[in-house]
């Protein structure tokens, strides 16, 4: 028996209240709805223009109220990362859900075909012997599995390259009676955040080789049906989009955004699609130097994937910095005699928003001055 984690949300008090953004018990995660809202409409018109599906990646927010509206606007699913992940939203009621990872035989591939029992489950396969482990797990609990092949873009992560393996594959699955190819998972990480656009259309090019050959592998043990391509990131979807090949769009980030996808130029612009809606607010909690405001915000409440540095948003002084320089304490470094005085609120844009929002328990829903919401990060750790 394991006792439950009883976790409260101790700024409920503040919901609804009068400048509640301002008396938030920090370290809090802010997301502001009319941003969030609108990068959810923008990604969706952008996808049903171009005829492709979009199934947001999940593990960008791990948030039941954020995937939930998603599919409202007209998201066919979505996506997550790991296992847990998927248990999670199949019991918070979302049905239709693509695992991108893939996993091992064993405990994890049963509870996996268990949770096929609650929502309609796509999996993603790169070896035969799990293949057939999985067909026979299906068939013993009865039940219809979705697969998709993975293809290795070329980073190694996961995935098959070569014809000769896709085609093993694909016959595998395609013997099982309960597993049912759908087509190819070709996700190429190594784009999403190419700083320069050329590179990144190149990179699509080469990718688009890889998908062709790979289709014509498979194709035949999808017995006429149009088959599913699934893939895409924030950062080089327009690129992706150009060639005309995913029928399924796999971006997570843009709903969030943070300091990392910031700076990756979409299309010349030299300008975000995707405007933040996610921010860290913190407080000064000591004060004693000029030129220094030490806050309630370390290294337990940020990550960073290429050594970014929360960017302050708001609340700060012009020319400011960020750091986090202790487990759970910030360094604002000022102009050389400035003082920020104790209790200042900053808010602060987050380096790289998946692996940061798994530090919180909680997301407060703020319009303006206003706390609207606070959900639960329905995944966090899962
Ligand atoms: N698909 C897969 C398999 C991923 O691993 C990721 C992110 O790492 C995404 C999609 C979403 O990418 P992004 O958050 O860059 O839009
Ligand atoms: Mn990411």
């Amino acid at each position: 028996q394991i006792s439950p984690r009883t976790i409260t949300a101790r700024n409920a008090a503040f919901i609804g209240s009068e400048g509640g953004r301002q008396k938030l018990l920090t370290p809090a995660l802010l997301v502001e709805l009319d941003t969030l809202d609108a990068n959810i409409a923008n990604m969706q018109e952008r996808c049903s223009k171009l005829g492709v599906d979009l199934r947001p990646h999940a593990k960008a927010h791990k948030t039941l109220g954020i995937a939930k509206r998603q599919l409202a606007a007209g998201a066919v699913g979505i996506c997550v990362a790991t296992p847990g992940e998927v248990e999670v939203f199949a019991d918070g009621g979302i049905t239709d859900i693509l695992l991108t990872s893939t996993f091992a035989p064993g405990t994890t591939l049963d509870r996996l075909v268990e949770a096929a029992n609650r929502c309609r489950l796509t999996l993603v396969l790169d070896n035969v012997d799990t293949a057939a482990a999985l067909g026979q797990a299906a068939e013993t609990r009865g039940i219809t599995i979705r697969v998709l092949i993975d293809l290795d873009m070329g980073r190694h992560r996961s995935g098959l390259s070569e014809a000769k393996d896709l085609s093993a594959l694909a016959r595998i699955v395609d013997q099982a009676d309960w597993l049912c190819l759908v087509g190819l998972q070709a996700y190429a990480g190594h784009l999403s955040h190419r700083p320069d656009i050329a590179g990144r259309m190149a990179g699509a090019e080469e990718a688009a080789v890889r998908i062709r050959k790979a289709l014509d592998v498979i194709e035949p043990f999808i017995h006429g049906e149009k088959p599913v391509v699934s893939g895409g990131s924030t950062g080089a979807f327009l690129q992706e989009t150009a060639l005309g090949l995913y029928t399924e769009f796999q971006c997570g980030s843009y709903a969030l955004m943070d300091a990392e996808y910031d700076v990756v130029d979409p299309d010349g612009s030299a300008k975000p699609l995707f405007p933040t809606s996610l921010f860290a607010a913190v407080r000064v909690i000591s004060s004693n130097h000029p030129g220094i405001a030490t806050t309630d915000g370390g290294e337990k409440r940020f990550v960073a994937k290429h050594g970014t540095a929360p960017v302050i948003r708001r609340g700060g002084r012009p020319g400011a910095t960020y750091k986090p320089t202790s487990d759970e304490h910030g360094t604002v470094t000022l102009a050389d005699d400035e003082i920020m005085p104790v209790g200042s609120l900053l808010e602060l844009q987050v380096p790289h928003c998946d692996p940061t929002v798994n530090l919180y328990d909680f997301i407060h829903v703020v319009r303006d001055d206003i706390l609207l919401d606070i959900w639960p990060i329905d995944a966090r750790g899962a």
